[in-house]
């Protein structure tokens, strides 16, 4: 990709199990989660297996507490040739604990997690993106490198709100390019992070795609829109975006690959809905994606290593 303005899109796994879920979160409390049936590893290892058949290498965002119980399945993410990135510890919402304690989640689950890996962490994705101007100081004051939370449409009501797009780019070279449009929004590098002398380096901002349609911004990067909407629509679509702004980023949870996961009563419908729909189609949907859009890991795409 030298010399390009092109680059590949970022492939990413949000390593947790069906329970842990934000829209599930009414009818199951965390204190369950050490007696529900764990998924997450077989999930985790048809993701892989698509990922081999395809050739495509991404990062996987684990969340420290599935790390903990499942180390072995960190060591085969790194067999595989992946990225290995932190979810945080406990998949709390970002806004709804003090700034400490995200701070103290996130230094748990990177230090877990390379402990586990042997990669140093570099990567960060907030539960249900929920993710604040605060926090990408503290990562960056933690020693992380880059942040991938950032969901930048509408109509969704527990995204975090980043004003970023109204910064501009410190253009100056390999991944602090960006294009100048308001569209482009594959690589961004965070500004205003300089106060405190505890960031030296650079810290970048990886948003999930999106598509700007008859003036609205659409979320375009995975879950259940990937799911909802036909196939071949969102492949065309999610391509477009990647070429027009020069990268992506693409998501999606092991249990979105699980058509045979216990079902929750008791949650609000449209909760229920983006979390079961086409489920059985997620697998056969993601290898298609996967032949026909370049992917790679954060850490290659962002040059940081
Ligand atoms: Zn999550």
């Amino acid at each position: 990709m030298n010399g390009s303005q092109y680059r590949p899109a970022v492939m990413s796994v949000d390593v947790e199990d069906w329970f842990q879920v934000e829209n599930l979160r009414a009818a199951v409390s965390r204190e369950s989660w050490d007696t529900r049936e764990r998924r997450v590893v077989a999930n985790t290892q048809r993701l892989l297996s698509v990922f081999d058949r395809t050739g495509v290498t991404g990062t996987f965002f684990c969340l420290g507490w599935v790390a903990e119980r499942e180390p072995s399945l960190i060591r085969d993410i790194v067999s595989a040739g992946h990225e290995i990135a932190s979810h945080g510890y406990a998949h709390r919402l970002i806004y709804e604990q003090p700034l400490e304690e995200f701070r103290q989640d996130v230094v748990r689950a990177k230090a877990l997690l390379e402990d586990i890996s042997g990669q140093e962490v570099l990567g960060y994705r907030a539960p249900s993106f929920s993710i604040t101007a605060d926090s990408l100081a503290v990562l960056a004051e933690t020693g992380h490198r880059y942040d991938s939370s950032w969901f930048p449409a509408q109509g969704h009501d527990r995204y975090g709100r980043l004003d970023l797009a109204e910064e501009e780019p410190r253009g100056n070279g390999d991944a602090s390019t960006a294009d100048s449009s308001r569209s482009a929004l594959a690589v961004r590098p965070v500004m205003r992070l300089t106060p405190t002398p505890a960031i030296r380096e650079p810290f970048f901002e990886l948003p999930i795609t999106t598509r700007r349609l008859a003036g609205r911004v659409l979320p375009w990067g995975g879950g259940g829109w990937f799911r909802l909407i036909p196939a071949g629509m969102f492949r065309r679509g999610f391509l477009r975006a990647v070429t027009r702004s020069g990268g992506g980023v693409f998501y999606l949870h092991p249990w979105e690959v699980d058509p045979d996961q216990p079902r929750v009563e008791g949650i609000r419908r449209d909760y229920a809905f983006r979390h079961y729909v086409n489920l059985k189609r997620t697998e056969d949907r993601l290898e298609r994606l996967c032949r026909t859009v370049p992917f790679a890991r954060a850490d290659r795409v962002l040059k940081l290593r």
